[in-house]
């Protein structure tokens, strides 16, 4: 799943690409993507131009001329910039014609991705249930304290909770645990203030790396490329399980925490 540095690279990669054009025509193929009647999708994003490009936690927010096109991309949801005459994958469900002879395809192989309309809104109430963004000032220690102060949750779960903090997924969760040398179930309750701001620096490390990596792949991306957000950054732990650990001569374990998939070095890692 597009994790907060993915969805910035594809919403700063769009930008790149589509920020000004418009669109001419919308092409709804699989409608259940689109969270509105089809046609009153089409209706009013028809002649309108692509004009900010914005991110809130794992939301893709494109301002138009009058409205706000809002898409999650879920698990398998991407952007493809290609030219009008390329062949139709089997996964393209909504295609934009914009006025350059170019589209932009949302592909999506699980179909759980979601478009939607919303007011032209700078502050976008609708996300209010959202924690503070990660790499923001507002991810604070004062904050995390009054935030976990009757909580008796592990610290994994609480990173994957976007009402603590939005757009960390599994991944990252697992990587923030690591730099923090902190194991995935400690329970929020035990860590000391001195860790905590450990986490906070490992989380927004971990993050800004990504997207700078992310970002990287942006000057590399040509027309016909899909727009996914190409993950690069040096993984310590996710997806290592049985491999040695990058920081000791121990092993990567994964386990299952909250029913995630979890992945920790025994020894680099504690429970306080
Ligand atoms: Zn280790």
């Amino acid at each position: 799943m597009p994790e907060l540095p993915e969805v910035e690279t594809v919403v700063r990669t769009l930008e790149n690409l589509i920020k000004d054009r418009k669109i001419i025509k919308v092409n709804i193929l699989y409608s259940n993507i689109v969270n509105m009647d089809d046609q009153k999708f089409i209706d009013i994003l028809t002649n309108q131009s692509f004009k900010n490009f914005k991110r809130r936690g794992k939301y893709l927010l494109f301002e138009l001329d009058y409205i706000t096109l809002v898409t999650h991309l879920r698990m398998e949801g991407k952007f493809f910039y290609q030219s009008s005459d390329d062949v139709i994958g089997k996964h393209t469900h909504v295609i934009f014609d914009l006025d350059n002879g170019m589209q932009l395809r949302y592909d999506d192989v699980r179909k759980f991705g979601r478009m939607e309309l919303m007011e032209l809104d700078t502050d976008y109430k609708v996300f209010k249930k959202l924690g503070p963004e990660p790499l923001g000032n507002d991810f604070n220690l004062a904050y995390i304290k009054n935030f976990i102060k009757k909580s008796n949750k592990n610290l994994k779960i609480t990173l994957l909770d976007q009402s603590f903090t939005s757009g960390i997924g599994n991944i990252y969760a697992d990587e923030i645990c690591f730099r923090s040398k902190l194991l995935p179930m400690t329970l929020v309750s035990d860590i000391s203030d001195e860790k905590w701001l450990l986490i906070i620096e490992s989380t927004k490390q971990v993050l800004e790396q990504a997207i700078l990596n992310g970002g990287s792949t942006i000057r590399s991306y040509t027309s016909s490329l899909g727009v996914t957000g190409l993950f690069q950054l040096k993984i310590d732990v996710y997806g290592r399980a049985n491999q040695k650990c990058h920081n000791c001569d121990d092993t990567i374990v994964k386990i299952k925490l909250n029913q995630r998939g979890t992945h920790y070095c025994p020894s680099c890692q504690k429970l306080k």
